[in-house]
């Protein structure tokens, strides 16, 4: 997949990306719902989770944030694919001791310059949740070192993302369908933007 032909794909996408579009919006109210129960707030800290090395795997997520590159002028762009090529080189360099200390390549003075595009993990990261799977059960999983400091004393107050997890899913699913793109996707922001994956 490469972004240089990315409106073409964006506009035939568009009722997907618009579905995609309510789901974030459901989880960012999900989120700041129960962090606001905690009132915990996230203000930015040493340990940016912007320097985590996630993976992403939707298409559907893929093409959402082409959409966002595509608000911005090409010199921006520019500067962001080029960042990201930097990354990459960061990571596969044996000479980068701590691949975690890489920042994301949106990542500028601490702000997302694709905030409203950025991935499902950029959004629900940070506070205590839980997963039910049908045969696994139950797992839950901790908040981000930040949230600890502020609020590692109180107890845990239920954020499950399954129901979230699943209607992302449910949509890929379908997108996939009716798109027939059969595509597999694990792929961090920066191989996304640098434009330099598997199709
Ligand atoms: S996409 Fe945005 S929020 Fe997610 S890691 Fe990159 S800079 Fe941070």
């Amino acid at each position: 997949m490469d972004f240089k032909n990315h409106r073409e794909h964006t506009l035939k996408y568009e009722p997907y990306l618009d579905r995609l579009s309510a789901i974030f919006r459901k989880m960012d109210e999900r989120y700041d719902e129960t962090a606001g129960k905690y009132g915990f707030v996230c203000t930015g800290c040493m340990e940016s989770c912007c320097k985590t090395r996630f993976y992403h795997h939707t298409l559907i997520e893929y093409f959402y944030l082409k959409r966002g590159l595509e608000s911005l002028n090409s010199k921006d762009r520019m500067i962001i694919h080029s960042k990201a090529l930097e990354v990459k080189s960061q990571w596969e360099s044996p000479a980068t001791p701590d691949p975690s200390g890489v920042m994301c390549p949106l990542n500028e003075a601490g702000r997302c310059r694709l905030y409203a595009h950025r991935p499902m993990i950029c959004r629900l990261h940070g506070i205590p949740h839980e997963l039910n799977h049908p045969t696994k059960g139950r797992a839950i999983g901790p908040g981000c070192h930040e949230f600890v400091i502020q609020c590692g004393e109180k107890s845990y107050i239920p954020f499950d993302r399954t129901p979230l997890y699943q209607e992302l899913a449910d949509l890929e699913k379908s997108f996939r369908q009716e798109t027939g793109l059969g595509v597999k996707m694990k792929m961090t922001i920066a191989e996304m933007l640098a434009g330099s994956q598997n199709e």
